[in-house]
């Protein structure tokens, strides 16, 4: 059996790694349109930014040794330029501009994904980088070493965006994120997003959002970064990180279907619309698990599954379907960490599909041992089933490991409910007897059953304030300050129960604490005491004061 794989990295090598396993005879042809195979583009940014030091490190394999090892033919400076499925032929073009045809039984598409260049006046201007691979790190890496970078724009606030802000940083240079929209980092919702935003200006960084770039112009040793606004921001350099789209030029000149939000189609066992032509990574389309809705994603942890799951299949017949993946993902932002699993409250409206959402604050382990830091998670789930559809994590230590959790039971279609079944290890360095994940269960579980009904921030913003009663059951000396919502009545908790004659009975009362737990105990004497119409502020005023903080735009 002959098998041929276009495209040496994250979904590629491992296909073909895999296939030698199962078939120590097969023949393996591997093509790759650039100078190195299975090396980690994940950690691009981090050798620009000279966190990882040695450019050797990046490479997990070199041609050579991977050729050797697992017996395959490695071809590297090897662009497929066109793939006859009817043939069962590829044309193969070398370094020096000649072609070749290739035959083979099976063959394995995993070509990833191109970045985004709008054809905007000035882009291809000497300075200007998108970063996909190792020949553009190389080029970006020389620039530095080269030129004085006192100044930098990254363009696109997304997790490669701000990646490259961090380490920009870290190389010395001022930096500037303009973004489109009114949040980086998309993946989550803008509670969990304005954390970032706060964080990112106290370490120093330009926040440009709702901001479109124009043009871009150079002047003298400068660019000129030109937005819409008429603003112009000063650069020695610019990456480009305004996302990607799936590499299909390929696959739809070979006839392959191609899916509707325009990666290649695939189906349950990876193969494309030509038989034995199989297609993995970030080039394609599958549906999501929990919308049954094809979707895009450009993620290390799928190419590399599906890899290995498509080698299955390309050996031994089309045996292992794919289970489709729910888009977990995680970023390190300077000293905070943001990770996100399954689908957001804004995918979740715009699907129109009902949802409820819970803020908790905890902290990474117990308060009493030091170096406890806080965590916010967001759940997002079915108001009527407590079925689970997505988690948001955002703190300093300790997200990952709750969002992997977390993500590992919406694929096993878990619930709110099984949050608390979680037998995590304890001991105090580590977490809490309740742990994050279980505490945010208690809480989802009890806005489901009806025990807890909440209001989110936004709710509060837009209310009548002359129609509602919000209630701060915080002590006097954490509204101190100013720091409290306009207009709120405060009634500590422990003084409740003596004063519920000055709570107006006949409006509805936003209760409202510190995170959320005093405010549910409020809201049950409420409750039990009459007041029919009480609902608790979701993450307390914790959640509040970051989701409305002003976001002091550069100017
Ligand atoms: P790739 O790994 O991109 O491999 C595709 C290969 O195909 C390329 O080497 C390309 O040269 C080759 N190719 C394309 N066309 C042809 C052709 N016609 N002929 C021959 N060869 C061809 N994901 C995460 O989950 N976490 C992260 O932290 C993360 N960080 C990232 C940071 C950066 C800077 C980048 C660029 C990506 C990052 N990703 C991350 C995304 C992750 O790397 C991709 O999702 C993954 O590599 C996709 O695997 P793939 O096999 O589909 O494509």
């Amino acid at each position: 059996m002959k098998h041929v794989i276009i495209g040496g990295v994250a979904g590629g090598a491992t296909a073909a790694a895999r296939i030698r396993r199962l078939d120590e005879f097969a023949d393996i042809i591997l093509l790759e349109k650039g100078k190195y195979i299975s090396y980690a583009n994940c950690g691009l940014p981090y050798y620009i930014g000279g966190i990882i030091k040695n450019r050797q490190n990046l490479f997990l394999q070199t041609p050579a040794s991977f050729g050797k090892r697992f017996r395959v033919d490695v071809r590297v400076e090897s662009t497929v330029v066109g793939i006859e499925p009817t043939e069962k032929t590829v044309t193969v073009r070398q370094a020096d501009g000649s072609e070749y045809t290739e035959t083979y039984d099976k063959l394995l598409l995993s070509p990833g994904a191109t970045p985004v260049k709008p054809p905007l006046e000035g882009i291809d201007l000497e300075g200007i980088f998108t970063l996909r691979d190792v020949a553009d790190t190389d080029r970006i890496r020389n620039y530095l070493d080269t030129h004085r970078v006192k100044q930098a724009v990254v363009v696109g606030g997304g997790f490669i965006g701000l990646e490259m802000a961090e380490n920009l940083r870290h190389a010395g240079a001022d930096v500037s994120i303009v973004e489109m929209a009114n949040q980086v980092m998309m993946p989550v919702d803008f509670s969990i997003a304005a954390h970032i935003h706060q964080h990112l200006l106290q370490k120093g960084v330009r926040l440009y959002l709702e901001q479109t770039v124009e043009r871009f112009e150079r002047r003298d040793d400068n660019i000129h970064v030109c937005l819409k606004s008429g603003k112009i921001i000063q650069a020695n350099m610019v990456i480009l990180s305004i996302g990607v789209r799936p590499e299909t030029s390929l696959a739809k000149a070979a006839g392959l279907k191609i899916g509707e939000t325009g990666g290649i189609w695939v189906d349950k066992y990876l193969e494309t619309s030509a038989k034995d032509v199989y297609a993995v990574g970030d080039a394609i389309e599958f549906p999501h698990p929990l919308t049954g809705k094809p979707w895009l994603n450009y993620l290390a942890n799928p190419a590399n599954r599906q890899g290995r799951l498509v080698a299955d299949n390309m050996v031994q017949g089309n045996m292992f379907a794919y289970e489709g993946a729910i888009g977990s993902a995680i970023a390190k932002v300077f000293d905070l960490t943001v990770a996100t699993t399954g689908l957001a409250a804004k995918r979740l409206k715009q699907m129109n599909i009902p949802y409820q959402s819970s803020h908790t604050h905890s902290g990474s382990h117990a308060g009493y041992y030091p170096g406890s830091m806080p965590m916010n998670i967001k759940l997002t789930f079915d108001p009527a089933s407590g079925k689970l559809y997505g988690a948001q994590a955002v703190g300093y230590d300790g997200v990952d490991k709750r969002i992997d959790q977390i993500a590992l039971i919406i694929k096993l279609g878990g619930s709110v409910f099984d949050l608390m079944k979680v037998e995590h290890c304890y001991a105090p360095p580590y977490s809490s007897a309740k742990d994050p994940i279980a505490i945010a269960g208690y809480v989802a579980g009890n806005i489901v059953n009806g025990r807890m009904p909440v209001i989110q921030w936004r709710d509060i913003q837009v209310a009548n304030p002359d129609e509602i009663v919000i209630l701060d059951v915080r002590t006097r000396e954490e509204t101190a300050g100013g720091q409290r919502i306009a207009g709120s009545l405060n009634i500590p908790v422990d003084e409740l129960r003596e004063r519920l004659d000055e709570i107006p009975a006949n409006k509805p009362i936003y209760v409202y604490c510190g995170v959320g737990l005093r405010g549910y105990i409020a809201l049950q004497i409420l409750m039990q005491r009459g007041f029919s119409d009480v609902k608790n502020l979701s993450g307390g005023y914790r959640t509040y004061a970051i989701a409305t903080a002003p976001v002091s735009q550069s100017k």
